[in-house]
């Protein structure tokens, strides 16, 4: 960019409203991965028309866009290293309004999906998209990267819950997708296509979610099982005794003892440790039925499916259990050089993957493994992590044959490389494992309908 280009973009936003200043290139040029940030300058417009203006520009300047949320990506999607111009959606922010008609929450796209949450609560309504990084992710990036998270097993995640979308093209047309209908048949439904689009078909500007009732007397119980085997018989048991879990999650022992390890207020309610703990919170109902809990746990220590069990009986014991499993990936980040795997598997065909998958994680040295993950969908996070002191080069390397044979595993048993973290750049050279090339061309043309230039975060997904 130019600094004709510079003073343009001013003329849209104000002098105060971009910068190229190094902090801020600095702080806006990447997500949660690591990366070198190296973006030109970075824009907040603060209206929809100001991001069409803005896009209308490069455009026509052929000037290359990274649009940013929250910046907590995992794929390296948001990052900026090749003189980008950084769209930052951080001052559109508003909540335009909730409709406990529609059962709706509209907001802009720049709204933290934590702020969402409570104003629907706030009106005693819940928004049920729940992921630890609430506190900073975005609503457009949850959108962008069709976030999954904590309650997707029984309220779906960020795309079953999408009403209607705002969004605005590279050539600065905007569109209202969906008028927030609930029915609404007429054909291809575009607004499916900017959702997981990870910012290369256009910016989300505003949207309306759904929303539900708030969750009455909710109801947490962490299992220590045995095996994985017995957490996917578990998972049987629950469906089979009627119970609708809010969640359904695991982590393993090396989790917990990481997170006691940094976060030393938190309690650990086990005398002995477990190779695997479940978390599972269910709805108790209907109202005034009978609480399921004791005999479910006790019919799960019979059968061999757990061997302890705590329930959390206030709401402090309740933030104590979740904590353990909402403060994994905040504690990995403080140990050492990471790399993350997001994979997702039928959720049938876990015990036989889990089992070949052990075989192939225990090749590996001088790399420390986490596992955990919202198993209820049949989705596990394999975090490999290395010493900080360490050459990251190298412990990638480290990484790359262990990974690349989880890899083919899930190519096997007709799994996801990525279930809910996007593609990026961290994941594209691994897409062909579950994405053939027929479905690859198809993407691609896409891609250049909406964007013919690839002026839209370029080089993320795939490479034009
Ligand atoms: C501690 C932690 C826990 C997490 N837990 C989960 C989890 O349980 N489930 C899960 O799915 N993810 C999880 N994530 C990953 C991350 O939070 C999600 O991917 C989230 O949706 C990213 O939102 P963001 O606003 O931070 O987007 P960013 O990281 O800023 O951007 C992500 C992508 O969206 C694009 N984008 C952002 N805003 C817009 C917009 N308005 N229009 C168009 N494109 C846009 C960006 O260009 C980029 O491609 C976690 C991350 C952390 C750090």
């Amino acid at each position: 960019m130019n600094s004709a280009h510079y003073q343009a973009l001013e003329g849209i936003v104000g002098n105060t409203r971009i910068s190229q200043k190094p902090d801020d290139l600095q702080i806006y040029g990447k997500d949660w991965t690591k990366s070198t940030p190296r973006p030109s300058a970075v824009v907040f417009p603060k209206t929809t028309e100001e991001v069409s203006a803005i896009l209308k520009f490069c455009n026509t300047n052929k000037i290359k866009i990274v649009p940013s949320g929250g910046r907590t990506g995992l794929a390296g999607a948001a990052n900026a290293s090749n003189d980008e111009l950084v769209i930052s959606l951080e001052k559109m922010d508003r909540i335009l309004g909730i409709d406990p008609i529609n059962m709706s929450i509209t907001a802009e796209a720049g709204a933290i999906v934590e702020t969402l949450q409570k104003a629907a609560k706030d009106r005693g309504l819940f928004y049920p998209v729940d992921l630890a990084a609430k506190g900073s992710c975005q609503l457009g990036g949850n959108i962008a990267t069709n976030a999954g998270g904590l309650k997707l097993i029984r309220y779906g995640g960020t795309r079953e819950n999408v009403l209607g979308l705002e969004v605005v093209l590279i050539d600065g047309t905007v569109l209202d997708l969906n008028y927030d209908l609930r029915k609404n048949n007429i054909g291809y439904d575009l607004k499916h296509l900017f959702i997981a689009s990870e910012g290369t078909l256009g910016i989300v500007t505003k949207a309306t979610m759904k929303l539900v009732n708030l969750p009455k007397d909710l109801r947490l119980t962490c299992m220590a099982c045995p095996d994985f085997e017995s957490v996917t018989k578990l998972l049987g048991l629950i469906n089979l005794r009627g119970i609708a879990p809010t969640a359904f999650e695991f982590f393993t022992q090396q989790c917990m003892d990481l997170v006691l390890k940094h976060q030393k207020h938190r309690i650990n309610p086990f005398q002995e440790k477990s190779p695997i703990y479940t978390l599972l919170e269910f709805e108790k109902q209907p109202e005034g039925a009978v609480d399921p809990m004791e005999s479910f746990l006790e019919e799960a220590f019979e059968r061999g499916l757990i061997t302890d069990a705590v329930i959390a009986t206030n709401s402090t014991e309740f933030q104590n259990l979740w904590g353990f499993r909402e403060n994994i990936s905040e504690s990995v980040a403080i140990e050492g050089n990471v790399r993350k795997n997001d994979i997702s598997l039928p959720i049938s065909s876990l015990p036989v993957f889990i089992a070949e998958m052990e075989k192939v994680l225990s090749q590996i040295k001088g790399v420390q493994m986490f596992l955990f993950g919202h198993i209820g969908d049949g989705n596990l996070h394999l975090n490999y992590v290395g010493d900080f002191k360490q050459d990251y080069a190298e412990f990638r390397a480290l990484t790359r044959d262990t990974e690349l044979g989880v890899f083919k595993l899930v190519q096997k048993h007709r799994g996801s490389i990525s279930a809910e973290h996007g593609i990026g750049v961290l994941k594209k050279a691994d897409l062909h494992f579950c994405c053939s090339e027929e479905q690859l061309e198809l993407l691609k043309r896409i891609k250049l309908a909406f964007d013919p230039q690839n002026l839209l975060n370029p080089g993320k997904i795939f490479d034009l």
